[in-house]
Parts: structure tokens; sequence; C-alpha cells
């Protein structure tokens, strides 16, 4: 089948919409895979397909386009991927035995395997007619939402941190925010709606409106081959901080002005523009929900160095105990990585200790696994056995998780 150079999205060309909509309704579907921020993407892609006069399939056998946004942030999440696209053919070819005019479905892959280039991708997938960066999508349609309390609402796309064990800044390109505008007119809509709840989401939310002032120096890491984790600043600050209110905290204060917005809640932040006066605005201002997710990936200084993390555990620990004294009821969730490259068990237990410390009301704790194309996949050996990731993977998680097990990820 040939291949569209890129696909024609309504959010990059309006006027197709318009021609869609003369044409027979066609039907979409999306199979998402992997984090809230794929789930959010999926309601906008919905939102475009919309705009262009396609309905919702029931299921992806029915629909006349099928969008896989994938996930890659560990080899078993891309492998789902494959199976996924692998069971679309076996049940098309089935088809296409009994009945010589059944049709397969356009496939379209997005998401975080885009990263892998199209040349790799066609080759690996030959079934995929079409690949969309999703940051090509954009937000110029209403995003189709099933929740009809709570909306999910994207105010950055991309990412500029280059954590070393890190895909998403290659498979979303660079952190890019929406502008103050553009957000404010979708609370707006969705109040009108009858949404009272909205979750923030960024791959670093609280860094929101900053990037034009980053100093740009992990652009060194794309660049320069022979680079080595030691040609960085030992302390790092992305962004160079903010002169007088963050942006971060302009925007929390702007969407409580809503009457109806009764919960705000934001995700992922981190620790390096966790600044007093976000840690002073989350204390005073009620609507923002007490639940704080805050990564923290290891809690050796060592390890958080060689992750390329920005922050040292101190600092780390100063934030969450500044959030506490603003308001008791705040608890924290976090996100860890066992047995990243060159992790020793001296290391591990510091991430232990920290655990028995820090009392987190959930974690997400990740086996590491290293993903071509990253600064560690190409510096730093994965010379932990799987064995061993799997070992400490189990004692955070009964440490941290011990009361909610029910609700805690499953290991992949
Ligand atoms: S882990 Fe680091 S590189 Fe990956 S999305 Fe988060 S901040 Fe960006």
């Amino acid at each position: 089948m040939a291949r569209s150079a890129k696909p024609q999205f309504a959010g990059s060309n309006p006027a197709r919409a318009s021609f869609n909509l003369k044409m027979k309704k066609k039907l979409y579907y999306i199979h998402t895979f992997g984090c809230q921020s794929n789930k959010s993407d999926s309601e906008r892609i919905a939102g475009d397909y919309e705009a262009r006069g396609y309905v919702e399939a029931q299921s992806w056998q029915d629909c006349d386009e099928l969008v896989i946004n994938t996930c890659a942030v560990r080899q078993r999440a891309e492998d789902k991927a494959r199976g996924f696209l692998y069971n679309v053919m076996v049940h098309f070819n089935a088809l296409k035995d009994t009945n010589k005019d059944a049709k397969c479905p356009k496939i379209i892959l997005t998401g975080c395997m885009v990263h892998h280039g199209d040349e790799k991708l066609y080759a690996m997938m030959p079934m995929v007619d079409e690949i969309l960066p999703i940051n090509e999508v954009g937000f110029n349609q209403a995003a189709i939402r099933k929740d009809k309390k709570h909306a999910w609402l994207p105010i950055s796309t991309g990412c500029n941190s280059f954590c070393t064990y890190c895909i998403v800044p290659y498979s979303r390109g660079r952190e890019k925010s929406r502008s103050m505008e553009s957000i404010m007119e979708e609370v707006e809509s969705l109040v009108e709606k009858g949404y009272s709840e909205i979750t923030l989401l960024g791959m670093n939310v609280n860094s929101w409106g900053l990037e034009k002032l980053g100093i740009g120096f992990r652009k060194l890491m794309m660049k320069n081959k022979e680079f080595k984790r030691e040609d960085l600043p030992d302390t790092q600050s992305q962004y160079l901080k903010p002169k007088g209110i963050p942006p971060f905290v302009k925007l929390l204060q702007q969407i409580s002005k809503f009457n109806e917005i009764e919960k705000i809640r934001f995700m992922s932040s981190n620790p390096w523009d966790f600044h007093d006066e976000l840690i002073a605005e989350v204390g005073k201002n009620k609507k923002i929900d007490r639940y704080v997710h805050l990564p923290i990936q290891s809690g050796s200084n060592a390890v958080l160095y060689r992750m390329n993390r920005g922050y040292t555990r101190e600092r780390y620990i100063e934030v969450v105990e500044k959030l506490k004294a603003t308001d008791p009821d705040i608890v924290i969730g976090t996100d860890i990585v066992v047995g990243f490259a060159g992790e020793t068990e001296e290391e591990f237990q510091e991430t232990v200790d920290l655990a028995k410390q820090m009392n987190w009301k959930v974690g997400f704790v990740a086996i590491y696994s290293p993903r071509p194309g990253t600064v560690g996949w190409k510096i730093y050996p994965d010379n932990i056995p799987h064995k061993e990731k799997k070992r400490r993977w189990e004692i955070l998680d009964q440490i941290i998780n011990k009361d909610n097990l029910s609700q805690r990820p499953v290991v992949i």
C-alpha cells in the first residue's frame, strides 16, 4: 500500500476537515498503550478525527483507520505494541480467507515508538501505513473526553531534561509550553461543559512557561558524540530561576479563579523547578489536591548524577519537608527506577533507607531497561542481572506500597 509522507491531520490542515465532512462517515479506533500523557494524546487525536467527520468505532475489528498510540518506556512496552499489531494482522488475514472483499484498516502508528525513525519502523512493522509524530497533533480541535467530571489537560509537550535513562526527549521532542491563552480557553470550555476537576499534564509540569529561559547545556548530550557525563555541570538547574512569581504558580492561580473548578492536580513535577512560591501556593490553595506526585528515581546521589537528574537526595527531602510544613495533610507519591546501570548494593540501600524515611503514599517502581539511543544506553553498561533488579523491585515495592498493594503498578 502506498504510504503518504505525512498524515494529514486536521490539526495541521484545517481545510481537510471540511472536505472530509462531505464524505461518507468513516470509522476510527485508537488503541492506547502507556501512561496518562498517551491517554490524553489519544483524546486529542480523537478530537482531530471527529473534526474531520469520522465516528469512533466500537472496536478495532470494525474501523477504517486504526491508530496505535505506543509506549517505549521499556522494551516490554514496545513488545506489547508489536504483539497487538501482530494480532490485528492475524485477524484480518483470517478474515480475508473467508471473504476476499474484507479490508484491513489503514494502520497509523504514533506515540513514543516513533523515536526509532520511519525507516526502521516500516522495516520492523511493514503493515503500518503511516507514522504520526505526536507533536504534529495540535490543540486546534477539542479533545474527546469520556469522563464528564474530570479532565486531563496537557499544558506542555516534550521534554528538555535528557535524564540518561529516558527516551521521552527523543520520542516527544523538545519541551514546548502551551500559551496561557490557549490553556485558559480550554479551561473555560471545560467549565461550560460542567467539568469540576482538572489534572494539568506535562513531562515537567511545574516547569511550564520556563523553557525560554533554558540554558541549553543539555543539548551537548545530543550533539557531542564523545560526550561524557562529566561534561555537564555538577549542580544543574535546567532553567534559570524565574524572576517574581513562577509562570506555573500564575497558571494555578488563574485556573483557581473559576468557582466551578473544585480540584486541580498536576503531574509529573520535578524537584528542580519546585520553587518556594509553588510550595506556598500548594500549601494555601486548597483547590490543589493534597496528593503531590514528585519522582525521586533514586535515593543515591551517585545514581542521580549518572541519571542526570539535576538534584540531590537532600534537595528532594527539602522540597518534601517544606511542602508538609505548609500543610500536614499533604501526601507525596513518587517514581523510582531500580537496577540502573552500575547501581551498587550500597546505592540501592540508600534508596531503601530513603523509602523508610519518606513514608511515600505510593511508589511507581520500575525496573531499568536501557533504551537504545539514550545517553544511558550509550555510556553506561547495563550490568545488573534481571533477577537482581527484580529482587530490588520487590524490596522497594513492599516497603512503599505495603498498605496499598492492590493499587500498585505491576512490574514489567
Ligand atoms: S524522566 Fe527525565 S527525560 Fe524523561 S520525561 Fe521525565 S524529566 Fe524528561
